[in-house]
């Protein structure tokens, strides 16, 4: 006898209507990139239901998996048996010996196959008479049980859960369209692109890179940030822009103060071409309000001025302590404090102004002409294809 399933339940998505049939849909997609690297393993739809199929492979790391899966609010394992009484009895008891913490425990039959001969409540009671019988120190308790062990005879077979674990909740990665993460090599974009995945958003990413003022150790920081996100969502597109040139065309002629803001400004007037070229909606970015210079009420007004996509700021109100945790969390916290220099670190004004007026900086802009070096670092942008397969070669390099 062994756990040879685990049953996934549905989060908010539930409740989309008619968008239902796309949500679940993607779900398995994902569920199956998720769980490529155990060949054995199966996701299976039925009505109302998805299961993951184990098949002689160990649950833990399965599991492990499984719960990081945006689109699911929770999951059990459990264990699939013919619909025979004896047989449910047995799984019950291997259900209850192998869950963790359990000293009192309730069984809930749903009996969805009416040609079942016993019914619900009397198979309640006999489960739960057959259990304690035959296991030692556990104890029935029908109001807080540690254990709620459900048990549910469908026609096609029964399923018996153990308890119920905790789902990374959100929606399906890929059912809230596409945005265009700005990634930089810091703690806060990677955790931004991780909320909005949670949202159900697909992420390409775009690095703004500056060699030789950047090495490509910097450049490497940012591919293996990418890498850790593919462990929540499909392979990510990553767009390399060089933007060394447009850095410089930007700390030569315009004033050192205003310096700051009008290369985030060349930052997102590329990003936006990107988006175009490549059929994406919207922009994210890992900006928290008043963290540094550019992230002030002003400075936000003017540099949002160049765009009219919606740029996503999942971290917006949120303090460093709490992002710093999602990032430790989502494991990319230790590849961001790695000590290489970023292009917005290199070009930093001494004293970037807090509160840039929008005028002042179309004048200054005005005097210059952006529009030639933009749509050639645009031009050649290089795109690198990361996958969960890239991130493996990676660590195999490192042993
Ligand atoms: P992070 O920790 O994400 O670098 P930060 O607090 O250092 O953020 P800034 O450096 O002001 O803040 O950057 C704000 C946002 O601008 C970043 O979260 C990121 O989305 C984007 N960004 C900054 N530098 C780059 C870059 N070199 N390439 C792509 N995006 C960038
Ligand atoms: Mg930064």
């Amino acid at each position: 006898m062994e756990f040879d399933h685990i049953l996934i339940r549905y989060g908010e998505m539930a409740l989309k209507g008619k968008n239902r049939k796309k949500f679940y849909s993607k779900l398995q997609d994902n569920l199956r990139n998720l769980l490529a690297a155990f060949p054995e393993v199966k996701v299976k739809r039925t009505q109302g239901r998805m299961f993951v199929q184990l098949h002689g492979q160990d649950p833990n790391p399965v599991m492990d998996i499984c719960k990081e899966v945006f689109g699911i609010q929770s999951l059990s394992l459990a264990i699939k048996v013919a619909n025979d009484d004896q047989q449910i009895k047995d799984a019950a008891l291997y259900a209850l010996k192998n869950s963790v913490e359990t000293k009192t425990f309730k069984i809930s039959v749903k009996r969805i196959d009416k040609s079942f001969p016993i019914r619900s409540q009397e198979f309640n009671r006999e489960v739960g008479a057959y259990l304690l019988v035959n296991s030692n120190g556990y104890t029935v308790d029908v109001h807080q049980p540690d254990l709620d062990m459900k048990i549910e005879i469908r026609t096609e077979a029964t399923y018996i859960t153990s308890e119920v674990i905790k789902g990374a909740g959100g929606f399906p990665v890929g059912t809230s369209g596409k945005s265009l993460l700005l990634l930089s090599g810091g703690i806060d974009s990677p955790v931004a692109g991780y909320l909005a995945m949670k949202r159900g958003v697909a992420i390409e990413a775009v690095h703004f890179h500056s060699p030789p003022f950047t090495s490509e150790r910097a450049k490497q920081k940012v591919l293996d940030l990418a890498s850790e996100l593919t462990n929540y969502g499909p392979s990510i597109k990553l767009h390399i822009v060089p933007f060394t040139k447009l850095q410089q065309l930007v700390f030569q002629h315009m004033p050192d103060r205003y310096s700051m803001t009008i290369m985030r400004r060349m930052m997102l007037r590329v990003s936006e071409e990107i988006c175009k070229k490549e059929s994406i909606l919207s922009m994210t970015t890992g900006e928290s309000l008043g963290q540094v210079a550019s992230q002030t009420m002003e400075s936000m007004n003017c540099i949002n001025e160049v765009t009219n996509y919606p740029v996503i700021r999942p971290l917006i109100t949120m303090d460093k302590l709490d992002i710093i945790d999602i990032s430790r969390k989502i494991s990319t916290y230790d590849i961001s404090i790695r000590p290489f220099e970023d292009c917005c670190t290199i070009f930093v004004p001494k004293a970037p102004k807090t509160k840039p007026k929008r005028e002042k900086v179309s004048y200054f802009e005005s005097t210059i002409n952006f529009d030639d070096l933009i749509q050639e670092a645009v031009e050649e942008t290089e795109v690198i294809k990361i996958t969960k397969e890239s991130q493996e070669e990676q660590y195999e390099d490192l042993f």
